[in-house]
């Protein structure tokens, strides 16, 4: 993968839009000033796609994206006020077909095939971005995609 600099302000600000138009669910996006980070861009948007629509599905009220650049790092995090899960089960859900109990979804049907967070998983390895996700079982779930921060504000092709 060719790493980019990528504005996350923009990307996120566009997918939330494009997000809430396809589901009318309710997206916040605290988006500001341009961040750079190092990445690619469609594997990113695929990725932080793969994270709001578990917002979606796991949730019912507004999803929040919120953006932060310190120091060296930037981040996107992903916040929902959902079912939450379980601290064992925390350790799983990056596992391919892991599921957490499908009875205990809204629609208790099943939605999905397990494989989402393994993508995940596997996008922000090829972007150089990691995952973390916590969560508190009835609270909710933040899932935080951390990337390097470009240090250079400029147009050009150094990446450092
Ligand atoms: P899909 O393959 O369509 O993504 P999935 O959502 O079941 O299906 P994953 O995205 O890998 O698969 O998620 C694995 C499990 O982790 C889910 O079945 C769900 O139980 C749990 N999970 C993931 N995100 C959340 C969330 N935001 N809130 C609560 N539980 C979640």
């Amino acid at each position: 993968v060719q790493l980019e600099r990528v504005d996350i302000t923009k990307l996120a600000t566009d997918s939330t839009r494009a997000f809430r138009e396809a589901y009318h669910r309710e997206v916040r996006c605290d988006a500001s000033g341009p961040i750079w980070a190092i990445s690619d861009e469609s594997k990113l948007k695929q990725l932080l796609f793969i994270l709001l629509d578990n917002a979606r599905k796991y949730s019912e009220d507004a999803i929040e994206v919120k953006l932060e650049s310190q120091g060296e790092q930037c981040r996107i995090r992903i916040v929902d006020t959902g079912i939450g899960m379980r601290q064992e089960d925390l350790e799983k859900v990056f596992d391919r077909f892991y599921q957490v109990d499908v009875s205990r979804t809204r629609s208790g049907s099943a939605s999905g095939s397990g494989l989402g967070l393994s993508l995940a998983k596997e996008l922000a390895g090829a972007v150089g971005a990691q995952i973390e996700l916590t969560s508190t079982e009835g609270v909710g779930t933040e899932a935080c995609i951390i990337l390097p921060r470009s240090k250079s504000d400029s147009r050009g092709n150094s990446l450092s």
